[in-house]
């Protein structure tokens, strides 16, 4: 069996992500979808809302699940047996970063694998931090996020505002 985790923060899940999953599903047996219960952002979300949300918009997706962890992602990936994490690149921006913290987890882990997957073009500038500057200033967002995270703006966030 071969699995692959997908870590990140997904606050909130976007369509980039969602591209990015669905690609590596057709890759892999099975595709963990992991949240860190850290974000380190100002978030509009908590972790059980990034998780429903995350559960929500990857419903029809069967080998694909999703779970939260804490602490370093290379341990979470050899608990859950995975050797093999995928990461989204997109524009040049993400690639510094990215390869840091590959080498990084390559350090602590050697025998865990970090695979860089590209989004489709019209996914290529899209991040959860533009999504949720979109949402401040209440710009349509159905471009950018899958249905339920636009109910629960529409639902949660806009009513008090
Ligand atoms: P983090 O906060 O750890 O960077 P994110 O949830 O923002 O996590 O993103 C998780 C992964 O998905 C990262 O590798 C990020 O580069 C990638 N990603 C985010 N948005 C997109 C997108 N629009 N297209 C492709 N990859 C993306």
């Amino acid at each position: 069996m071969h699995r692959a985790l997908y870590p990140g923060t997904f606050d909130p899940i976007t369509l980039g992500h969602l591209d990015i999953l669905n690609k590596a599903a057709h890759m892999f047996d099975e595709v963990i979808l992991a949240v860190a219960d850290y974000t380190g952002k100002d978030s509009n979300f908590n972790l059980e809302e990034r998780l429903n949300l995350c559960n929500e918009a990857t419903n029809g997706m069967p080998n694909v699940k999703v779970m939260s962890f804490s602490g370093l992602v290379v341990d979470f990936a050899q608990k859950m047996e995975c050797n093999t994490m995928i990461r989204g690149l997109r524009a040049v921006s993400d690639f510094e970063y990215e390869l840091s913290l590959a080498l990084t987890n390559k350090k602590l882990k050697p025998q865990i694998e970090t695979i860089f997957l590209v989004p489709s073009l019209k996914y290529m500038y899209l991040s959860s931090s533009m999504v949720r500057q979109l949402a401040d200033l209440k710009a349509p967002l159905t471009d950018f996020v899958p249905p339920p995270v636009i109910r629960f703006y529409e639902q949660k966030i806009y009513p008090k505002t």
